[in-house]
C-alpha cells in the first residue's frame, strides 16, 4: 500500500539520494535509525522502501514508525498514516505510538490509543504500562491511573520495577501518598528511581518531615543517591522544624557531593545556599556561592533572599548590585528578596527606588508580596502613616498579611488608631489568627490601656481562638528535646528548672529586668508574672542548651511562635554572659544572638 499522499512524503524529491543506501535492506533497523535525522532523510527512506516493497515488512515498519515517532521532532502524523496502514498492529507497534504521543506531549493521545489497544485485544506488555501511566501522571489523569493499575494486577506483572516506579510516580505526583507508599513498601528490590519518586511526592506536598525521615532511611540501608535526591532533601533539610537534625542531614549531602566529586551544578549549588540560608549558616551559603562556576538568577535570588532573612540586609544589596554588573537580569523573586533586605537594613529611600525599578527598568509588575515588603520598610522605620497610606493607594486589593504586617509595626510604634484599623481589615479579609489579637492586645498593655488588652484578649476567646503553646525544639547528641511553657510533664524537669532559675540569676546581675507586660498577657494561667515569663519555652530550652553543650557552642533552638519581647531581650543578654552564640528560628525569621545583640536590630 502506498503512502503518497501523505504531506511528509513527496515522491519527486527521492529516487537520486536512495543511491547512497547500498547494504539496504540486509541491516535495516541500524539504517533506518541511522538515515532518518531529518524529515527529508525520512522521505527519502520512505520513497525507497516503497519502490522496493519493502515497506511491508513488519521489522521495517516498525523501524520506521519508532524515526518518525520518537526519533525525529516533528513527524507524529506521518507514523500515524504509517501505523494505520498496518494489517495487525502488535503491542511493540503500539509502545512505540504511545511512547510517542508522550515524547510530543500529547498524553491525551498516549491513553487514547491504549485504549484503543486493549478494544483491539492487543495485551499490554511490560512497555506499555510505565508508558500509559507516565501519560496519566502528566495529565493528573488519576481514575485512569487507577484502572490500569488494576489491570497491571491482573496481568501480573505488579512486581515489574519499571511498572513500580512508574506507580509511585503517579501516585505521589497526584498527592495520593498514602498508595505511592504502599506501593514503594512492597517493592523487593527499590532502585534509586522508587526513592526519588517516593521524595519528590513528599517534597511537592511539603510533608518535609517525611522526605528527612525516608532519606534518613535510604542512608542507613547504604542506598546510593544521586542529584534527583538531593533535590528533593535539600529544600527539606532547610524547613523541618528540627534544626540540629536539619543541619546534620544537609551538610551530609554536602559532605556526600564532595565526596563523590560531584558537579556542583547550578540546580544543586542553589539548594546546598537556600538549605545553609534557612538553617541560619548564611557564611556557608556564601562559600557555596563562590564555588559554584555557573550561576543563575536562582543562585543569585537564593543568596539574596538568605542574607537578608538572616539580617544581613546591607550585605545582601551589595550582592544585588554585583548581579547586575554580571548581567544577570533579576526576576520578581529577587526583588522580593531586595526589599526584604532594604527593610532588614532601615533603608527607607533605597527601598523605594527598587520599588519603582521593578516595573520602571525590568518591566516586573509589583504582586502583593512587593506591597507587603513596603509596609515592612515603612513600618519598621516608623513610617506608620506613611505605610498606612501606601496600603490605601495599592492599585490591587490589599491582603490579610499586608494589614498583619501594618498591625506589627503599630504594635512597636505605638500607634493605636492605625493598630486598631488593621484589625477590623485582617478580619474583614481573613479569619483571624491569635496573633493578630494577641499583636492588638500587647499595644494597649504597652501605653498603659489595660482594659481595652484584656477586652481584646476576651474577645479573642470568645471568637473561640486560642493561644497556640508556645514550643520550643532543641537537638542534642541526636535527641530532641521539645519544651513547652511552663512544662512540668519534662522527666528532667527539676534540672531544667534549676538551669533556667540559676540562668535568670545571672542575666538579673547583668542588667536584665523581666518584661512583664509580656508575661501578663501571654500566662494563661495564674502563676507569678515573673515566673511566668522566666518559663517561657525558649528560655527552658536555652537553659537546658547550656548545661548539655560544652562552653562556646552555638544553641540552635526553633520555635512555633514569634519570639516575645522579654525572651528576646534575655537571649541577647544571655549571648553576652554566657558567650554563646544562640540561633533562633521563630515562625518568621531567623535571630541570630551574639554578644548581646540581635541580628534582627530587635525588629521581628
Ligand atoms: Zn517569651
Ligand atoms: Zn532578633
Amino acid at each position: 500500500m502506498a503512502l503518497t499522499t501523505h504531506p511528509f512524503f513527496s515522491p519527486s524529491k527521492t529516487p537520486t539520494a536512495i543511491t547512497t543506501i547500498s547494504e539496504f535492506p540486509q541491516n535495516p533497523k541500524t539504517l533506518i535509525l541511522q538515515k532518518c535525522k531529518t524529515t527529508k532523510d525520512l522521505n527519502q527512506v520512505h520513497a525507497h522502501l516503497i519502490k522496493t516493497r519493502l515497506l511491508h515488512s513488519p521489522l521495517i515498519a516498525e523501524n520506521l514508525l519508532e524515526s518518525a515517532a520518537i526519533i525525529l521532532p516533528d513527524a507524529m502524523d506521518y507514523a500515524l498514516s504509517v501505523f494505520r496502514q498496518l494489517d495487525k498492529p502488535d503491542s511493540a507497534a503500539y509502545n512505540v505510538m504511545i511512547r510517542g504521543f508522550i515524547y510530543k506531549k500529547s498524553n491525551h493521545e498516549a491513553i487514547l490509543l491504549f485504549r484503543e489497544m486493549s478494544e483491539s485485544l492487543v495485551q499490554p506488555d511490560e512497555f506499555t504500562f510505565p508508558s500509559v501511566l507516565k501519560a496519566c501522571s502528566k495529565l493528573g489523569a488519576q481514575s485512569e491511573g487507577e484502572q490500569i493499575h488494576a489491570r497491571i494486577i491482573k496481568s501480573g506483572l505488579v512486581s515489574d520495577g519499571y511498572i513500580e516506579n512508574t506507580l509511585i510516580h503517579m501516585y505521589a505526583s497526584s498527592g495520593d501518598l498514602e498508595v505511592a507508599r504502599k506501593v514503594f513498601d512492597k517493592m523487593s528490590h527499590r532502585h534509586v528511581m522508587s526513592w526519588n519518586s517516593m521524595l519528590a511526592g513528599y517534597a511537592k506536598n511539603e510533608l518535609w518531615d517525611e522526605v528527612v525521615k525516608l532519606f534518613r532511611k535510604m542512608l542507613e540501608l547504604g542506598c546510593e543517591f544521586d542529584e534527583v535526591t538531593m533535590i528533593s532533601v535539600l529544600p527539606a533539610c532547610g524547613r523541618v522544624a528540627d534544626l540540629e537534625l536539619a543541619l546534620e542531614t544537609g551538610k551530609w549531602v554536602h559532605f556526600y557531593i564532595k565526596k563523590k566529586k560531584m558537579k556542583l551544578t547550578v540546580t544543586l549549588g542553589t539548594a546546598l545556599i537556600d538549605f545553609y540560608s534557612k538553617c541560619g549558616l548564611v557564611e556557608s551559603s556564601i562559600e557555596v556561592f563562590n564555588k559554584m562556576s555557573m550561576r543563575n538568577v536562582f543562585s543569585w535570588t537564593a543568596l539574596i533572599q538568605g542574607l537578608a532573612s538572616n539580617g544581613q540586609g546591607k550585605k545582601a544589596l551589595e550582592y544585588f548590585k554585583l548581579m547586575k554588573q554580571n548581567n544577570v537580569v533579576p526576576n520578581d523573586v529577587t526583588f522580593i528578596g531586595v526589599l526584604s533586605a532594604c527593610s532588614h537594613a532601615g533603608l527607607v529611600d533605597e527601598g523605594r527606588k527598587y520599588f519603582l525599578s521593578m516595573s520602571n527598568d525590568y518591566n516586573i509588575e509589583p504582586r502583593i508580596e512587593h506591597y507587603g515588603c513596603m509596609v515592612d520598610i515603612f513600618g519598621r522605620a516608623g513610617l506608620i502613616e506613611e505605610a498606612y497610606e501606601f496600603i490605601q493607594n495599592m492599585p490591587i486589593q490589599p491582603n490579610a498579611v499586608v494589614w498583619r504586617t501594618l498591625l506589627a509595626s503599630c504594635r512597636v510604634h505605638k500607634k493605636v488608631e492605625i493598630g486598631e484599623e488593621s484589625l477590623k481589615n485582617i478580619i474583614k479579609l481573613d479569619q483571624p489568627h491569635s496573633g493578630d489579637y494577641i499583636l492588638l492586645s500587647k499595644l494597649y498593655s504597652s501605653i498603659g490601656r489595660d482594659d481595652d488588652a484584656l477586652r481584646v484578649r476576651n474577645q479573642m476567646k470568645e471568637n473561640g481562638k486560642r493561644k497556640a503553646p508556645g514550643c520550643s525544639l532543641i537537638e542534642l547528641d541526636g535527641v530532641m528535646y521539645e519544651f513547652f511553657a511552663e512544662d512540668k510533664g519534662n522527666p528532667n524537669s527539676m534540672e531544667i528548672y534549676n538551669a533556667t532559675e540559676d540562668m535568670m540569676r545571672k542575666i538579673k546581675s547583668a542588667g536584665y529586668v523581666p518584661n512583664t507586660a509580656d508575661a501578663r498577657l501571654d500566662a494563661e494561667e495564674d502563676y507569678h508574672k515573673e515566673a511566668s515569663v522566666s518559663h517561657h519555652s525558649e528560655k527552658l530550652a536555652i537553659a537546658y542548651g547550656l548545661i548539655k553543650t560544652a562552653p562556646g557552642t552555638t544553641i540552635r533552638i526553633s520555635k512555633n511562635l514569634r519570639v516575645c519581647t522579654d525572651c528576646h531581650n534575655a537571649t541577647k543578654i544571655i549571648s553576652k554572659v554566657f558567650k554563646r552564640e544562640i540561633v533562633v528560628r521563630d515562625r518568621n525569621r531567623f535571630h541570630h544572638f551574639k554578644e548581646g545583640s540581635c541580628s534582627c536590630n530587635d525588629y521581628w
